[in-house]
């Protein structure tokens, strides 16, 4: 049996936008608007998530991958683990100080502009493991963009972690990682 199907046109009445569009000039035929927003409306769309799992956590995310929860709605199905073609560092788990330089290892080979998760209290700031052997949060050693709280965080909990990303890359200046506080910014973590 064929499944009803909604089309997402403009003037038809008992449709919904699946999506807003950017802020822009609109009328008839046309719509104008700048490119910072267009980009950032396909970079958050199409986000590449490589997910550095060394614990429970990553379990988790395997939950929000799959069918029920099915992070392939937000655009970003296509999780990769080759650090140049990724843009979203997912850091799920306890990361062992043994494993820092390797967390740091998989930043540096991705590309600009790239951003970063912290998915559940480990990977946020050691979580429960407050002992000599474990990191106290990966933002000791890369910057963080988004911190997910929990101890693992459920999926709607990533998902609004996700959310959190698409926002900021949707609104993020296409000059800002050319500006000077970007880059003392990553001079304080000691990358040029
Ligand atoms: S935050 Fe909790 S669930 Fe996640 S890796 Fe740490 S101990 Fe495991």
């Amino acid at each position: 049996m064929a499944r009803p199907v909604q089309y997402n046109i403009y003037g038809q009445t008992d449709v919904k936008l699946v999506k807003e569009g950017p802020e822009g000039y609109m009328g008839e035929g046309f719509f104008s608007t700048s490119l910072d927003k267009v980009v950032g409306l396909a970079r958050k769309n199409s986000i590449w998530p490589l997910p550095f799992a060394t614990s429970c956590c990553g379990i988790e995310f395997m939950a929000t991958m799959a069918s029920h929860y099915d992070l392939a709605r937000f655009g970003s199905e296509r999780v990769g683990f080759s650090p140049r073609q990724c843009d979203l560092l997912m850091v799920m788990g306890t990361i062992a100080k043994k494993m820092a330089p390797v967390v740091k290892q998989v930043y540096l080979q991705m590309a600009e502009p790239r951003w970063v998760l912290a998915m559940g209290a480990c990977a946020s700031s050691g979580g429960i493991f407050d002992t000599y052997s474990v990191l106290q949060g990966i933002d000791q050693i890369i910057p963080v963009d988004v911190y997910v709280p929990g101890c693992p965080p459920r999926p709607e909990a990533v998902i609004d972690g996700i959310l959190k990303v698409q926002e900021l890359i949707g609104n993020e200046s296409l000059r800002r990682r050319n500006s000077d506080k970007y880059k003392q910014l990553m001079e304080s973590y000691g990358i040029q």
